[in-house]
């Protein structure tokens, strides 16, 4: 009985020292700042670079549909993020600094003063907090580009970046463009792994022909091995994730053995990894992982841009987004994720009036969860497959309160469908399956529902 006691005292000493403790961290992505953007110009054509072949018309002072984020907009931005929560324990900023221009259009020192503008940014506004940092496509020249080896780019990235980084990362970044690092505080367990995942975009033909760029998965391999023997605990950022965009079909950005081996990794470590937080979409969305009994062990979080830039992938409808920042609330001993909460503007709002940051929403109050775990995001795409009122909702904040449309059979099946598979075939096999039972008259739509409940469960 006394050791019983004992026990429920250690107990309640632990859960003081570890479980209570809760601390709180941003994530933002994808700024693409755009310091050529002029709403006063009476040329349409001459608003903005990132436009493309569009005009612009009704240009506002914090920024376009159609453009790339305008200084006002980076820095409204910032400066909610200092007003909501001025001393988060970190930032985790996941690439695309740049804006979206052509490389017939831009330079390589154009990347080196964009990345500089925003970093000064960030230390003048947050002083005393580290910014966990990786690069995205647009963040080197030529775009896409992004080498395996030592560069001008990396090596300038990683002294702007000193203020943040150790030495051992400083010298890390310059040979790749990834490191990891110990999170503050003396007692912390936690590490901050930083991936450059630009070196498996099937676009980048600079190093990618390779099996292992840069040795970046030997790498991985490693740090999360020792992290376990260390009893640590991890987050993963990168910019470009691995499976598919959520609003096209069949769009991957990963070579397919890279996709493949990324997952590989996940699944052999993923009692290590309490988060993946990535970027590269500009929209609000996430990735689950799976062991192969099909037990949900690990989500990846994708956090909305601050950039409103409507995509220009083909096949994507109504493609552009509200700028959306991040708050998470997680264990500062386990790193635990305990909820989220994405803030936003409205910038057709901001550009009739002005500026005004607001709560979108939070996810354990939207989606009736727990917290941020692997076993509660499943119960969330759950919803999602089953219930047209969350498949509602998550499709509204997956464009930041944008795109308030419905959204229909195809739209449900390329969500469902991403969100589920990040695996090539697995995703095929996903969109087979639920677009020929839900291509049935409107009598069968129930089946059709309860199919895709079905599939979420079982593939
Ligand atoms: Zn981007």
């Amino acid at each position: 009985m006394k050791m019983r006691w004992l026990n429920f005292l250690l107990f309640l000493i632990h859960w003081r020292g570890t479980g209570a403790v809760t601390g709180q961290f941003w994530h933002i992505s994808d700024l693409h700042l755009e310091l050529e953007y002029n709403h006063t110009s009476k040329d349409p054509s001459q608003v903005c670079l990132s436009e493309g072949p569009q005009s612009v018309t009704n240009a506002g002072v914090w920024g376009n549909y159609l453009c790339d984020a305008p200084w006002e907009l980076i820095n409204s931005s910032i400066y909610a993020m200092k007003a909501i929560l001025p001393k988060p324990d970190f930032i985790l900023l996941t690439g695309d600094f740049t804006a979206q221009i052509i490389d017939e259009e831009w330079t390589e020192e154009a990347v080196l003063i964009i990345v500089k503008r925003l970093t000064d940014l960030l230390l003048l506004v947050f002083p005393d907090t580290t910014v966990y940092a990786t690069l995205g496509n647009h963040d080197f020249y030529p775009k896409d580009q992004l080498p395996a080896k030592s560069n001008v780019i990396y090596s300038y990235i990683a002294d702007l970046w000193r203020p943040w980084l150790d030495y051992k990362s400083i010298s890390q970044f310059k040979k790749g463009a990834f490191y990891y690092q110990n999170l503050p505080g003396p007692n912390s367990n936690g590490q901050i792994v930083v991936l450059n995942t630009n070196l498996y975009y099937e676009k980048n033909g600079a190093e990618n022909r390779l099996n292992d760029p840069g040795k970046q998965f030997q790498w991985l391999d490693t740090v999360l091995s020792e992290a376990f023997q260390d009893g640590k605990k991890v987050y993963i950022i990168g910019h470009m994730p691995p499976g598919f965009f959520e609003k096209t079909r069949n769009k991957a950005w990963f070579r397919p053995n890279f996709n493949k081996r990324y997952m590989e990794i996940i699944k052999k470590h993923y009692r290590v990894i309490e988060g993946q937080f990535f970027g590269h979409h500009h929209t609000d969305s996430f990735r689950m992982f799976y062991d192969d009994k099909d037990n949900p062990v690990s989500v990846m979080f994708l956090t909305p841009g601050v950039t409103p830039k409507k995509t220009t992938l083909p096949g994507v409808e109504n493609g552009p987004n509200n700028p959306g920042i991040r708050v998470w609330e997680y264990d500062r001993a386990t790193l635990r994720l305990k909820d989220m909460v994405t803030y936003y503007l409205n910038l057709t709002h901001a550009n009739l009036h002005s500026p005004k940051w607001k709560k979108e929403y939070r996810l354990t109050e939207a989606f009736y969860v727990q917290d941020g775990s692997a076993a509660s995001m499943h119960r969330v795409l759950e919803k999602i497959a089953s219930e047209s009122q969350f498949l509602q909702k998550y499709y509204k904040f997956n464009s930041v309160n944008y795109d308030l449309r419905p959204c229909h059979r195809h739209c449900r099946e390329e969500h469902l469908c991403a969100i589920k598979e990040v695996d090539f075939a697995k995703y095929e096999r996903c969109i087979k399956q639920l677009s020929s039972s839900c291509g049935l008259p409107g009598s069968l739509l129930l089946f059709c529902v309860m199919m895709g409940f079905h599939l979420i469960k079982s593939l």
